[in-house]
């Protein structure tokens, strides 16, 4: 049975086996405010559904996500995940508060999602498509996917759920972040960062035979070994590296807001998103 949501879909595929999928593939599924909340009422589902062992998580269309909609994401109208309320002050304030609530707290949240979950992406996955990605269990990839983060070429310092340095090591993360290189499925399997790489065609049937495999085993065991997991994350600093990159990554936003009036660097951004020049200052 497949329940519909605005812009995302909730299917059961097998026993225990529960599909997610952002559906907005005429926009490469750029994940806005719509996109978001109906992941999260998806998860919620999932969660409070005792049948369901394993969420599949993928993204409708030739690419699993182009990020964040640079169109911006406007008032949050569903009922908020977290207690940062995004202000009406303006400023840092509220940029600071969205984010805490609609890219890190709803991260966190799908993260700590009590049931293992598995990511199939395939063609593109770019900067809020990685969080995507990375808030789950495994990856699964298609032979054709690719990862970037551009975030840095935008004048900040990567995407909000900064699990760069762990995905890749310190190194390697430096790498992809400075560069803002387009890595191959196969470079971020090499690294760690993805599971498997399998054939475009064979992508969700590679992903639902290892979800029927992990469906059998108990649930209360697969809670607790993604605890366990996650709890050794917790204390190789994850959480406190991404609070420490959040307060940074504003630090970013409101230098770019105090340059160039947004709180991205216009020349950072694709062509179709920089809008005209900002006028010179005035002396
Ligand atoms: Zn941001």
């Amino acid at each position: 049975m497949k329940t519909e949501f605005a812009l995302a879909t909730y299917e059961v595929v097998a026993p225990h086996v529960v599909k997610i999928m952002q559906n907005r593939p005429e926009a490469r599924n750029a994940q806005n405010n719509r996109l978001t909340y109906d992941l999260n009422a998806c998860f919620d589902k999932a969660a409070q559904d005792e049948d369901v062992k394993v969420v599949l998580l993928g993204g409708e269309g030739p690419h699993f996500s182009s990020g964040h909609d640079l169109k911006g994401f406007g008032k949050v109208e569903d009922p908020l995940v977290g207690t940062w309320q995004p202000s009406r002050e303006g400023g840092v304030h509220s940029r600071y508060s969205f984010e805490q609530e609609v890219f890190l707290g709803m991260c966190r949240r799908w993260r700590d999602f009590p049931k293992p979950t598995i990511a199939m992406v395939q063609g593109k996955c770019i900067a809020g498509g990685l969080m995507l990605a990375w808030v789950c269990d495994l990856i699964i990839a298609s032979d054709d996917a690719t990862f970037v983060d551009p975030v840095v070429a935008m004048g900040v310092c990567g995407v909000e759920y900064f699990n760069h340095p762990y995905e890749l090591g310190i190194r390697k993360a430096k790498e992809f972040l400075f560069t803002a290189d387009v890595w191959s499925a196969e470079e971020a399997h090499r690294l760690g960062m993805v599971n498997h790489v399998v054939p475009r065609a064979e992508l969700e049937s590679f992903t639902l035979s290892m979800a029927r495999r992990i469906a059998e085993k108990p649930a209360f065991a697969l809670k607790m070994t993604k605890q366990a997991v996650n709890t050794a994350l917790n204390h190789m600093g994850q959480q406190a590296t991404m609070d420490t990159s959040l307060a940074l990554h504003h630090m970013c936003h409101a230098h770019n807001a105090e340059m160039e009036n947004r709180a991205v660097r216009r020349e950072g951004l694709p062509e179709k998103f920089r809008g005209p020049a900002p006028a010179p200052a005035a002396e």
